[in-house]
């Protein structure tokens, strides 16, 4: 099977198996796993905040970033797209009691002006405005790389306001790779942000959030409080102090195999690109095809080519560490066979 639907697809290499059989280990929940505590300093280095802490998955990193930034009845502002807002069970309302405020963006980018509108003021009536919540690539918007330049404007909007920003960095890696800059060049321009260990970096499990110190104090009980207080999870922080310092480099490959991926089906009569392949998120108009998304998946399936749905007449390709060019070369031909009137 060529397995394009997600990079968190991707098992533990090599090394990383080893590094989880020789970590060193003890009660996370008392501070005592040497390899967390490790994996955190660097995380924390790396981004360029002065703490950090290790949790479970993406989804609970953005959680307990907004339940520690907000209070019950605070409006959140985020793209009208975003992954906090679009695929996280509307988690944040549920368990944080706030309410979510949505702006169109272009291809993931908010523009300063309209985020300036959406803040609300002092006002008996209105909720307050708790939270700005942004997205690095954003996944919705075929892994676009919102530019640096907004980010810095966004953030500006919101200290003005005394506002934090958090940045859903899921894919921050993929965003710094492909601009040849360190993550911290976003980074600062946010509060705190959230990365995934287990996505294009290829660790089995597990998210970082980073922040202030007093941030990070606070959150550590939130985490706890959400049952994600884990114990000897030394064995799974060693793989994932591997996906952070030496699995950024490759990153970029993957991008470059999206790309000509996303040009051998524009050469497909019927199927359309819909989104720019600036990193490693193909996405894929298939209206022409007159075939539904069900359909088209599962006759892809049967030629050995996994992929997700993504919208009524879309589908989602995504590559990773254990997608090779022969991988692209033959979801190409599979591709040509099926929809044949190649242009
Ligand atoms: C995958 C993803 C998440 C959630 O990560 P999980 O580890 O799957 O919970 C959050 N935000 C974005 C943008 C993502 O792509």
């Amino acid at each position: 099977m060529i397995d394009l639907r997600s990079d968190t697809i991707t098992k533990p290499t090599e090394e990383m198996r080893k590094a989880m059989y020789e970590a060193e280990v003890g009660d996370d929940v008392y501070g005592e796993d040497p390899t967390v505590q490790k994996l955190e300093e660097k995380a924390a280095e790396i981004l360029d905040k002065e703490a950090a802490i290790f949790v479970t998955s993406g989804t609970q990193g953005n959680q307990i970033a907004v339940l520690t930034h907000c209070q019950p009845g605070n409006e959140v502002l985020l793209e009208e797209d975003a992954h906090i807002f679009y695929y996280e069970g509307g988690a944040i309302s549920a368990f944080g009691g706030v309410q979510t405020r949505t702006i169109k963006g272009k291809r993931g980018a908010i523009n300063p002006n309209d985020l300036r509108n959406a803040i609300r003021g002092e006002d008996v009536h209105f909720p307050e405005t708790g939270l700005v919540c942004l997205e690095n690539t954003h996944n919705r918007a075929g892994g676009a790389i919102v530019p640096i330049e907004n980010m810095r404007e966004l953030h500006q909007v919101a200290q003005e306001h005394s506002i934090p920003v958090h940045l859903d960095g899921a894919r921050l890696f993929n965003a710094a790779a492909e601009l040849a800059v360190p993550v911290k060049a976003f980074t600062e321009h946010t509060s705190t942000v959230q990365i995934c260990l287990s996505k294009g970096l290829g660790a089995p499990i597990g998210s970082i959030i980073a922040g202030s110190e007093p941030f990070i104090r606070r959150a550590r009980k939130w985490r706890k409080r959400l049952g994600g207080g884990l114990r000897q999870v030394g064995v799974v922080a060693a793989p994932g102090l591997i996906a952070l310092t030496k699995m950024a480099d490759r990153l970029k490959a993957d991008h470059e195999r999206a790309r000509r991926l996303a040009e051998g089906i524009r050469n497909i009569t019927d199927l359309k690109i819909n989104n720019q392949v600036e990193t490693n998120i193909v996405v894929v108009e298939t209206e022409a095809t007159g075939k539904s998304v069900d359909e088209i998946l599962s006759t892809l399936k049967a030629k050995g080519i996994l992929a997700v749905p993504f919208g009524p007449t879309t589908i989602r390709l995504t590559t990773h560490h254990q997608i090779t060019d022969e991988h692209i070369d033959q979801t190409l031909i599979a591709f040509q066979n099926l929809f044949e009137k190649v242009k």
